[in-house]
């Protein structure tokens, strides 16, 4: 698994907390960068998966994309590739910049960054694009012969601008004829502190929706789903069947990845990494040979519980067997208990193999999981 972070986007969405800035002047000396990393954490292991994500990795031109696939194509082992995704925003997917993505014969699969529909909800969202954009784009991409797209929608949007999530279901619906719309993931908007949503909340220009309402647009939500043959996966994550992210699925299944870019991670089984936050500090590392990491080795602890919170929000839920070699000395008794707590209350299902959350289990999922923590 290789994942390629771009942190440069158009400009600030008002809910991100992602390290991300203003496309600027580096993105030359970046692409170079990430070209000097990639050879140098070359490895023999055939990749299943790449996904280039961000910021927006769109906001590269044809040529700079083109240079990042060349040195991936050098230096890894494609031969089993399964899927290679780019995120893109939906301003960026002209006809002619889709043209030059096909032509790579590279990616095969599209995130597209639509988070809503609606203009005004978009506006408050401060997005580059505007809801005609964000259709076009699902059309240019279907008619570059792009079959496998992921849509990205936010519910549980702010007052008083907020349209609700059918608007944006419904819109959807229509483009679904062009049968290149696979998957969808929505999840619910979380106020990050620092951020300016954080602060139009704070000073009381808007206001968030109340539970019950985020719950009747979550239910909304899976009632489209079920209607358009969508599969839930995941808490947040819906495909037509087969089609779910291979990539992410790898996150949740504890695969180990190799993270290029400033500020991406990378995971060995015990060891996380991450390269520094910072464009600039990125590029001069690179170019010296050294480029700024932190590390961490993973506790029994710790690998446990990351595994008990990222299972529990999957339709597959939590395997026994792997639960059994990461749980630590002496903790197996009370995670039983525990266990066997939530299946009683009709929370959890427990089969000879796994543990899975029943549809109301799957609201709580979270809550479960921090309580299960070893
Ligand atoms: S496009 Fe994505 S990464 Fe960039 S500012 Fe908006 S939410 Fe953040």
């Amino acid at each position: 698994m290789l994942y390629i972070h771009i942190p440069y986007c158009h400009h600030k969405c008002t809910y991100c907390a992602f390290y991300s800035v203003a496309r600027g002047r580096n993105v030359e000396e970046y692409v170079a960068a990430l070209c000097l990393e990639l050879a140098g954490r070359r490895c023999d292991h055939p990749l299943r998966t790449v996904y280039i994500g961000g910021g927006t990795p769109t906001v590269l031109t044809i040529r700079q994309l083109e240079r990042i696939v060349d040195t991936i194509r050098a230096n890894y082992d494609l031969s089993q590739l399964e899927e290679a995704t780019i995120e893109a925003n939906p301003e960026n997917l002209t006809p002619q910049y889709l043209e030059g993505l096909a032509a790579m014969r590279f990616f095969n699969r599209l995130s597209i960054g639509i988070q809503s529909f609606d203009d005004g909800e978009l506006k408050m969202l401060n997005r580059v694009h505007d809801s005609r954009q964000a259709c076009d784009a699902i059309r240019n991409a279907a008619a570059a012969g792009f079959d496998n797209l992921s849509v990205d929608l936010i519910m549980g949007l702010p007052r008083p601008h907020s349209v609700g999530l059918q608007l944006s279901l419904d819109r959807l619906s229509s483009l679904l004829p062009l049968g290149a719309v696979k998957h969808l993931s929505c999840y619910e908007l979380t106020v990050e502190q620092g951020t300016m949503l954080d602060r139009q909340l704070k000073t009381g220009r808007l206001s968030m929706p109340e539970d019950d309402e985020v719950t009747e647009q979550y239910a909304a939500l899976q009632e489209w789903c079920r209607a358009n043959g969508f599969e839930q996966y995941e808490v947040s994550n819906f495909c037509r069947p087969g089609w779910h992210s291979r990539h992410n699925s790898r996150y949740w299944n504890r695969t180990p990845y190799t993270g290029v870019g400033a500020a991406a991670h990378s995971f060995d089984g015990t060891r996380r990494r991450w390269n520094v936050a910072d464009a600039a500090r990125y590029i001069d590392g690179a170019n010296a040979g050294k480029i700024p990491f932190e590390e961490e080795t993973l506790t029994r602890a710790d690998a446990c519980n990351e595994y008990i919170m990222t299972a529990l929000r999957t339709a597959k839920g939590i395997e026994r067997q792997m639960l059994a070699s990461l749980a630590p000395q002496g903790s197996e008794a009370a995670l039983s208990k525990g266990l066997a707590r939530f299946v009683g209350a009709g929370l959890l299902i427990e089969s000879g193999t796994h543990y899975t959350t029943t549809p109301e289990g799957l609201l709580q999922a979270d809550g479960i999981a921090a309580s299960l923590f070893v």
